[in-house]
């Protein structure tokens, strides 16, 4: 009995599940995207819309997109919005890309890659995997 179309998630309790699951990511996303929002006029309300898609996160265990997360600040839990409350270096020499928080000072630092060195499109890890022929081969 599947009546809605499965959507993909790592857990998956039925219908009632996914129901909550989409709800959580609308939920989160507009949070955030009111937090950015409303930063420049009032920073303890953005934190605090911050913090409740955080909870909604732990509570439905929905996760919050990394892009997305790492432009929070995980001391003062303010959104980073860069050239306002955050500035980005990046570490070309060690592939770290910095995100300092400049309302709390906290610095967070994240490894990067290359576009080009990403295996998005690439089969070569599938390719590589020992094959079940070979290994009946050796027993025979
Ligand atoms: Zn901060």
């Amino acid at each position: 009995m599947s009546f809605m179309g499965s959507r993909s998630t790592r857990r998956n309790y039925g219908k009632m599940r996914s129901a909550v699951t989409a709800v959580a990511h609308e939920r989160i996303d507009l949070l955030l995207g009111q937090a950015v929002e409303t930063l420049p006029r009032d920073p303890k309300l953005a934190t605090r819309y911050v913090g409740l898609a955080k909870r909604i996160s732990t509570r439905t265990k929905v996760r919050i997109p990394t892009e997305k997360k790492h432009y929070l600040c995980k001391n003062c839990g303010q959104p980073l919005i860069p050239g306002k409350n955050a500035r980005i270096r990046i570490r070309s020499g060690n592939s770290r890309i910095i995100i300092s928080c400049l309302s709390c000072g906290t610095i967070r630092r994240y490894p990067y890659r290359k576009l080009e060195q990403l295996p998005r499109f690439s089969m070569k890890p599938y390719i590589t995997l020992p094959s079940p022929s070979r290994r009946k081969s050796r027993t025979n």
